[in-house]
């Protein structure tokens, strides 16, 4: 039987610098060299699989309404996005940071409501709401531990890797809001209708998750 068509996203920028050898592990290689190239859409040595470079944010989006198969996004990517319309069957345990409550290092406890700026206006709407803390959220599209600095917010939520970038800007962790790694996203319809195309795809990921852990415990 021919093999179907298989399209999987993957986030562009610092994401795709930890896929591709994961990918490359589980032998999916792409045919040229993306790093270099301005295209979007990538063959691999598998005849019938795709890959196609887009935003973290747009990776969710894409399975979801069925213009990739499967794609590679962060936890916080997923998170924002809701996950509706996807199965999440593998973390990749690549790409690990911290989603993290944060603001001006020794800034008092603040009472009443807030003003929270972020990228990830549902996350931090779910979680202030779980603590119950009343806020106004200010969305931003990036550097948020700028806004505390010029007084536009109180807090921000922002992911956190080793915390140098806050403290570079006289900012401190405050509260955790949950642990971020890579997760592999496959589209609901996909799942069942290209199961035997993806099936061996899931395994050897799994084997290459397998290998990359104990290649870095040894190391
Ligand atoms: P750091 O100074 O190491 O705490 O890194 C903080 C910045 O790096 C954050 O503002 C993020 O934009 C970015 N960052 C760190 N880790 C990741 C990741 N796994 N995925 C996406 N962005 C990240």
């Amino acid at each position: 039987m021919k093999k179907q068509q298989l399209t999987i996203a993957l986030s562009k920028g610092r994401i795709l610098k930890e896929t591709l050898p994961l990918l490359e592990t589980a032998n999916i290689i792409p045919a040229e060299d993306i790093f270099s190239s301005r295209k979007l859409i990538f063959d691999t040595n598998h005849a019938n699989i795709k890959l196609v470079i887009i935003r973290a944010t747009d990776v969710p989006t894409y399975v979801e309404y069925g213009g990739a198969d499967m794609g590679i996004a962060g936890k916080d990517v997923l998170m924002e996005h809701g996950g509706k319309g996807l199965y999440e069957p593998l973390d990749l345990e690549i790409a690990k940071c911290k989603l993290m409550v944060a603001g001006l290092k020794g800034a008092p406890e603040l009472q009443g409501r807030i003003k929270v700026a972020t990228k990830f206006v549902n996350i931090a709407k779910r979680y202030f709401a779980s603590q119950g803390q009343q806020i106004d959220v200010i969305k931003l599209y990036g550097a948020m531990e700028l806004a505390p600095i010029m007084g536009l917010a109180d807090r921000i939520v922002d992911i956190v890797d080793t915390g140098n970038t806050l403290v570079a800007n006289g900012l401190e962790p405050m509260d955790f809001i949950a642990n971020v790694s890579s997760r592999l996203v496959v589209g609901q319809a996909p799942m069942k209708l290209k199961y035997r195309q993806i099936q061996p795809i899931l395994d050897m990921l799994s084997q290459a998750i397998l290998q990359r852990r104990s290649a870095v415990e040894v190391g």
